[in-house]
């Protein structure tokens, strides 16, 4: 049997929503046969492209298709120094493609590669948001009216309620900030506030995003351990992981960790240790399916659950990747997900549909989704720059987001 080469490697940037996203085509020798995946990196999307175009692209034409692991850790090494979000980002493009690829060669679903169900379908978890505990209540009750029965709730997003509009110096640069001591008065207070108004049997999460002194985090994990959180999620930045020992010495609210994450290696320490309990890494951000599977089967053995990252900046390409892991590993844990606009479901025929709080990948061969070029190429990327990532503390300085 010849081998199927690749013969091309396109990168499709489209904007169908708030922010860039980034997919990459992969066609090969056969004719009709291609795969899609996401490499979207959105606030670098055009150092992103140029990593496809320029250099993976000219490495990658003339390889057998179906050679996913050697061309991952060939792509990983080929420039000497490895990883990065940017290099990571566009390898997941590749790597999700080459499966894709994969899947329709097999004339299978990408999950039966995999090992095949272990459920039907994935639970998902979706956001409510609120400026004050009541406005957030509203929103969690008409997301479980809806069928969900997993709600994260957050008071007033990630730059908070006050703004730390009152408290700051006079000069104060332009931008956003945020008070990280405000999520220690107003955050216990308003899950005490879920956990009396909602259904007993809603699942509540909460996202700290980093945004914590080390003993702060901690104090905030203890705090809410009498709520029954189904998780708290990066409680601490990547910088901070020794401190998870203190945190887990402390109290049992579960931990999930890993969204800003590049290196699959970085989670490698909490696992071993297990001083958390789900691995919520943002899958394209560390190279793809092929290094997630790894990581999760490694969290398999030390009792720990994945949770992969999945916000508005995974493309619907990627959000399939992660719906056929999720029904397939044993140790699924829960998904993200976040509510997409009829623009960008158009554009991509196949997304997974949600119904009465779960996710459903299609039993279309491969990842099962497409892309509408013709539309994608009617909705160019915005650049600009971000504001939330750059948000300051009350008195200037620069926080980490
Ligand atoms: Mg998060």
């Amino acid at each position: 049997m010849s081998a199927v080469q690749i013969r091309d490697v396109r990168t499709i940037l489209t904007q169908p929503g708030g922010v860039p996203l980034i997919v990459v085509k992969v066609i090969t020798s056969d004719p009709g046969l291609f795969g899609l995946g996401c490499s979207t990196f959105t606030w670098r999307h055009r150092a992103v492209h140029a990593c496809l175009e320029h250099h993976l692209k000219p490495f990658l034409i003339g390889k057998d298709a179906a050679n996913i692991e050697d061309i991952w850790q060939s792509g990983m090494v080929g420039g000497y120094w490895r990883n990065g979000p940017v290099l990571n980002n566009a390898l997941s493009g590749v790597d999700m493609a080459l499966w894709d690829i994969k899947g329709k060669m097999a004339g299978m679903p990408c999950y039966q590669l995999w090992g095949g169900l272990s459920r039907q379908a994935a639970a998902v978890y979706v956001h409510a948001n609120g400026r004050d505990k009541h406005e957030v209540t509203d929103n969690a009750q008409k997301l479980i009216a809806r069928g969900f029965r997993y709600i994260r709730c957050q008071l007033g997003g990630y730059q908070g309620v006050t703004d730390a509009r009152n408290s700051r110096p006079d000069g104060s640069l332009p931008g956003a900030y945020f008070d990280p001591r405000e999520k220690l008065r107003l955050i216990p207070d308003l899950f005490s506030h879920l956990r009396q108004a909602l259904p007993d049997e809603v699942e509540l999460l909460y996202d700290v995003h980093e945004r914590l002194a080390p003993m702060d985090a901690a104090w905030l994990a203890k705090a809410l351990e009498q709520y029954r959180l189904f998780f708290v999620e990066d409680v601490l930045p990547p910088e901070d992981l020794e401190w998870f020992a203190t945190i887990r010495s402390q109290c049992a609210t579960p931990l999930a960790m890993g969204e800003l994450f590049c290196h699959p290696g970085e989670i490698v320490p909490l696992v071993s240790r297990r001083l958390i309990d789900f691995i919520r890494v943002h899958p394209s951000a560390i190279g793809g399916v092929t290094p997630c599977l790894k990581l999760a089967h490694l969290g398999e053995l030390f009792g720990l659950r994945t949770a992969w990252h999945g916000p508005l900046d995974v493309s619907p390409v990627g959000m399939a990747a992660n719906v056929h892991m999720d029904v397939c590993l044993h140790n699924f844990g829960i998904q993200e997900w976040a509510l997409r606009g009829e623009l960008e479901q158009e554009m991509f025929p196949g997304t997974p549909q949600i119904k009465g709080g779960y996710v459903y990948p299609n039993d279309r061969p491969g990842l099962g989704i497409d892309l509408d070029e013709d539309l994608a190429g009617k909705h160019p990327c915005k650049d600009r720059v971000p504001g939330w990532t750059v948000a300051r503390f009350p008195d200037g300085t620069i926080g980490r987001p």
